[in-house]
């Protein structure tokens, strides 16, 4: 009998997903998943609705988030798995960031604007009616204006890094980010490695060196962008710099077509032990952190 798969990277509409959280959870269990978690962009908006379908179907929930962190290297992303209820600085942050995206969005829609796209922040914000709304969700109007024909050409001639309405986010660094979700109790994972442009095993190694003086937790390996070498790479990485492993297909409903739930896209299958394992290191970090307040 296989123990069950599980899936801990997921978006919904509280981000930029298209499957509300019920309804995520919903097909997740459908797919016969053991365990989810859910880790929206900027925002624990979706936890509470995804936590209470979760019981409904039995299935294990994981209350996460994802945020993005300007590195030297570039711009990383982290994972943070078991989010408790914001503390009074979480709140803050996520306020913050929540702020920044209101601001960049209305920038970007002037640049828009000034190529010849009239969008509303109403036809944006439409497409969500939850908190943390960026590019993806401005891309879907251009679509629906009629402006081009598919998100991909939204962001390969707009929206794009580098594209004309393009604004970059200002984001926290590498520490401040670990920081914040080992201070909030949360288990921090780097996600996805390998979708960063140029990383190679040499430049991992050097970068996982420096984050895990920093204090991150756990490497995402399983990932549904992911080849089993590189599984390999990252499993033998997280062994050699003491971190947790994790895994998750980044699922995005329809906004990223051909990615599943659970499979990734297609033959990814994470198994429950990774859970497991990913829980009792988490319990390690837990009695560590208990030990050095009582001392
Ligand atoms: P934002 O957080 O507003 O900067 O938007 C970032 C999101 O846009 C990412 O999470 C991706 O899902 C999506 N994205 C980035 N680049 C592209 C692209 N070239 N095509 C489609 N989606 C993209
Ligand atoms: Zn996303
Ligand atoms: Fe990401
Ligand atoms: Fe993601």
């Amino acid at each position: 009998m296989p123990r069950g798969f599980i899936d801990l990277h997921t978006h919904s509409t509280a981000s930029d997903g298209t499957d509300t959280p019920a309804q995520l959870i919903h097909k997740a269990a459908r797919a016969g998943l053991r365990a989810v978690a859910l880790t929206d962009h900027d925002t624990l908006d979706g936890l509470a609705e995804a936590e209470a379908e979760a019981i409904r179907h039995g299935i294990r929930f994981i209350r996460g988030c994802e945020f993005a962190v300007n590195d030297d290297e570039g711009e990383l992303h982290l994972l943070g798995l078991w989010m408790p209820e914001p503390s009074p600085r979480m709140r803050e942050a996520l306020r913050e960031m929540q702020e920044h995206r209101r601001r960049r969005n209305e920038t970007m829609l002037a640049r828009l604007e000034a190529s010849g796209l009239v969008i509303t922040m109403e036809e944006v914000t439409a497409l969500t009616g939850r908190e943390s709304v960026g590019r993806p969700h401005m891309a879907r109007a251009m679509v629906a204006r009629g402006y081009v024909k598919s998100v991909a050409e939204a962001f390969g001639k707009y929206l794009g890094d580098g594209a004309p309405a393009f604004v970059p986010r200002a984001l926290l660094s590498p520490e401040e980010g670990i920081a914040l979700l080992r201070d909030e109790g949360a288990v921090s994972v780097l996600a996805h490695p390998f979708l960063h442009k140029d990383m190679s095993v040499r430049r991992l190694d050097a970068l996982l060196a420096r984050l895990a003086a920093w204090g991150l937790h756990a490497l995402e390996a399983y990932h549904s962008v992911r080849t089993a070498r590189h599984i390999r790479d990252c499993l033998d990485l997280a062994e050699k710099h003491g971190l947790g492993v994790s895994g998750g297909s980044d699922y995005h409903g329809g906004a990223k077509p051909g990615i599943t739930l659970g499979a990734g896209r297609g033959g990814m299958r994470i198994p429950l032990p990774v859970l497991e394992r990913l829980e009792a290191f988490r319990e390690r970090i837990i009695i560590k952190a208990v030990r050095h307040l009582s001392k």
